[in-house]
């Protein structure tokens, strides 16, 4: 299907909107980093988006991104691979020798199997912690109540480093209404910065509401749609 823009030009409508949320927020441009979120699409888009200057991209499904990264193998070195979708056990080992980052730690015993499972002498695995601010609609995530006790669990951790919190909050209409869980997860990971833990990654803000999570101090924005277009789900 023939794209009315580029991905180069909606990469670029994504910085001027990370730069334009920045400046009204009082941050520097640079403390938002992009994350191009390429599941459902080819390795051919990835490397469209690549040659456009893009470096960093997450993927949702296992084996879907080990594909990918395969065929992109000549730009290994210079492409940071993010898994953030829901990781069973079953998995944990793929995703440990392949990827650079895991987003979505929601529970203890997937964190020790990574760790584990990471490969002697490769770097340390950047993690987050996926937290659940939306309350009951939403079914992945720790609680808001148990992240302090899993971060510091995770941190623990040889082979893994705990970077910082994740969310995906449910859909909001308004700015105001979507800064509220975005609030929430920074006020979790302020608490557990003053308790000790040294993260610098706040993992949240999607196409929909990367405006109000970089407002509320997201260091990582992870944007889809509104780069690579709409997606048709085959999974
Ligand atoms: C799909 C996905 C995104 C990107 O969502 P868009 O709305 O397409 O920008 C971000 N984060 C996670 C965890 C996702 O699964």
């Amino acid at each position: 299907m023939p794209r009315a823009m580029s991905i180069a030009q909606h990469l670029e409508e994504v910085r001027q909107r990370i730069a334009k949320a920045a400046h009204d927020a009082s941050r520097d441009a640079s403390s938002v980093k992009l994350l191009a979120v390429s599941k459902t699409f080819p390795a051919s888009d990835v490397r469209a988006a690549f040659d456009a200057g893009q470096r960093a991209f997450g993927e949702n499904y296992v084996q879907e991104g080990i594909a990918k990264i395969a065929e992109l193998a000549d730009l290994r070195g210079d492409i940071e691979w993010h898994f953030i979708g829901p990781l069973q056990s079953n998995k944990t080992k793929l995703v440990a020798e392949q990827f650079d980052w895991v987003h979505s730690i929601d529970r203890l015993k997937i964190a020790e199997r990574l760790a584990s499972q990471r490969p002697e002498g490769s770097r340390a695995l950047n993690v987050c912690v996926q937290v659940n601010v939306s309350g009951e609609a939403s079914k992945s995530g720790v609680e808001p109540e148990q992240a302090a006790a899993l971060a510091h669990a995770v941190a623990a951790l040889p082979g893994l480093r705990l970077r910082g919190l994740m969310a995906i909050p449910e859909p909001a209409g308004t700015l105001d209404a979507q800064r509220v869980p975005h609030a929430r997860l920074r006020k979790l990971f302020d608490a557990l910065r003053a308790d000790g833990l040294d993260l610098d990654t706040l993992s949240m803000g999607m196409s929909a509401d990367l405006e109000a999570a970089v407002l509320e101090g997201a260091t990582m924005v992870r944007i889809g749609t509104a780069i690579f277009g709409a997606r048709t789900y085959t999974h």
